[in-house]
């Protein structure tokens, strides 16, 4: 076989074995903190509060109305969700302050 060719071959199988990792990780990553945010027609779609943005990052934090579990999600593009700790969110969202207890 040919050095190109070969290399084109492995280039190809390497980024579809790439994509089906990130995508098994991604989905047993997230900790959900109800059946209600778990839910992505809530979470995408402006049921989920949202509390902050980061321009830079173009991320939104969110927080659930009924467990108020935090999370950061993409503004646009593929929707990346990530839990958040309040110590994450500050960190991330220099708005964001945690509740008063
Ligand atoms: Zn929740």
């Amino acid at each position: 076989m040919d050095p190109l060719h070969f290399a084109a071959r492995s280039g190809l199988v390497e980024l579809r074995c790439g994509s089906a990792t990130f995508l098994s990780v991604s989905d047993s990553a997230i900790d959900f903190g109800c059946d209600y945010c778990r839910d992505d027609q809530n979470r995408f779609y402006g049921h989920v509060t949202q509390i902050g943005s980061d321009e830079g990052r173009r991320m939104l934090l969110l927080r659930c109305p009924r467990c108020g579990a935090l999370y950061e999600n993409s503004a646009r593009g593929p929707d990346l969700t990530r839990r958040l700790t309040e110590t994450e969110a500050e960190r991330l969202f220099p708005g964001f302050k945690p509740p008063a207890q």
